[in-house]
């Protein structure tokens, strides 16, 4: 339960209720008073994060399934080139991620779609699009041919809206599609999305239009950021559908037909929503949610850090127990990608081991850093998350937690009454307590009628 997104139960809920939905079927109303009804994302590259796939495929089996259409019905289109693009399982800062970590990521995402979608991925969105070369390099190798960068992260950024090729340290070559950066502004943060016609027009309408347009924004804009936004969006979509001279398609489907020559170079670390690299997933870099705000965000250092140290015990944990259940703890860890999630796992402390890694990977989810206190939403989710890893972790478990929460010490909220991240841990972990005796009362009583 999550209150700030009342009347609804949670985020994910309250978001699939205003946007998810809503995306795949948006009303269109046409003159004459005539209404059709679009699947947005049947005509856009998007991406859904695997975790969120997972509640969707339970929670919300209808747009699950209308995701799903959408991509089908985009392949059929266009050649087999599928709108949705595949991403890093836990939606991680790459760039911060320690390179076993990040290749690990990297395959969970792409078994995830797998599975989900029943193709292979061509491209790969990165989160908040960061990105360095060692990023790059294990998206290469991974068999990704594509990612989406914001202008300022490619030099030079190629004219004509095409996509830089870009060779990986290791030798492999990507393809960076780099977006319109004032179009994708003005549909995030402007007034676009209030008349779909406009902004098509604004897209296709110029004689000396690029060659390939393209932009991008988080998908929650539509409906969620902007009330009603799908329909702007899908009456965009009709009505550059309708124009004679454009081609509506995907990164992927262009990529095929046109190919890729113009040697870029990478910004690196560089990411679409931070000024300072990666700064502000690890340090106090002045960008925060609310600027009007002079709260401090020197609390994301130390997080990081303790995190980062916690990871390493459980690694340790994991490599040591792990040589005793598997072949190749590592190579276990990876293969568990194409399960996670399922209901599948194996039993007894196979099991349990890889669930303690799951979690040790998702200690990293970005949106912890992202927001402006230690003691918000996202940072606690984390610190759940840390709590499963450390009852995970078995006998090692007392002295992990004693030495995590040393660390957590240093991460200090802007409200006196929260505290530290180590009393975040605690309050919580004692309501995650008393929450479970009353199950367990209920369930004996239960037992007891
Ligand atoms: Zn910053």
């Amino acid at each position: 339960m999550q209150p700030s997104a009342a009347p609804y139960h949670d985020w994910n809920e309250r978001i699939e209720a205003e946007c998810y939905r809503p995306v795949t079927r948006c009303s269109v109303i046409r003159e004459a008073g005539s209404k059709r009804i679009v699947n947005a994302l049947s005509w856009m590259s998007f991406n859904f994060g695997p975790t969120l796939m997972v509640w969707l495929e339970t929670e919300a089996p209808g747009t699950y399934e209308a995701i799903l259409a959408a991509d089908r019905e985009s392949a059929a289109r266009l050649d087999g080139h599928g709108n949705a693009l595949a991403m890093p399982y836990h939606h991680p800062i790459l760039p911060l991620s320690t390179d076993r970590d990040r290749r690990t990521e990297v395959r969970w995402g792409v078994a995830d779609f797998r599975r989900r979608f029943g193709r292979e991925p061509e491209g790969m969105w990165l989160p908040e699009t960061a990105v360095d070369s060692a990023t790059l390099d294990v998206l290469a190798e991974e068999g990704i041919r594509f990612t989406v960068l914001a202008p300022h992260q490619v030099d030079p950024v190629p004219s004509d809206g095409l996509p830089g090729l870009y060779v990986t340290p290791g030798g492999h070559e990507i393809a960076l599609f780099v977006y319109d950066g004032a179009l994708s502004h003005g549909v995030a943060f402007g007034d676009l999305l209030e008349d779909g016609v406009a902004w098509a027009n604004l897209m296709i309408g110029d004689e000396d239009a690029p060659k390939l347009r393209s932009m991008a924004t988080d998908g929650e804009t539509f409906g969620h950021h902007h009330k009603f936004g799908e329909m702007g969006l899908a009456s965009a979509v009709v009505e550059v559908q309708a124009h004679p001279r454009v081609r509506l398609e995907n990164y992927a489907s262009f990529l095929a037909r046109e190919g890729v020559s113009h040697e870029v170079r990478l910004v690196e670390p560089s990411a679409w929503s931070c000024a300072h690299g990666v700064e502000r997933w690890r340090a106090d870099c002045g960008c925060r949610a609310d600027s009007s705000s002079e709260t401090s965000q020197a609390w994301r250092g130390p997080l990081r850090s303790a995190l980062e140290w916690l990871a390493d015990g459980l690694h340790e944990v994991f490599e040591r127990e792990g040589a005793g259940h598997f072949d190749d703890p590592w190579a276990a860890r990876d293969a568990y990608g194409a399960v996670v999630g399922t209901g599948h796992a194996p039993r007894g402390r196979r099991g349990a081991l890889l669930e303690m890694e799951r979690n040790a990977l998702r200690l990293f989810t970005s949106c912890a850093w992202f927001f402006d206190d230690v003691g918000g939403l996202e940072p606690r989710q984390v610190l759940s998350y840390a709590a499963r890893a450390i009852e995970l972790a078995g006998a090692d478990g007392l002295r992990l937690e004693t030495g995590f929460l040393k660390r957590l010490e240093e991460a200090v909220s802007n409200r006196p009454e929260i505290g530290s991240a180590a009393d975040v841990y605690r309050r919580d972990a004692e309501a995650r307590r008393s929450a479970g005796a009353a199950l367990g009362m209920e369930r004996a009583g239960g037992e007891a009628l």
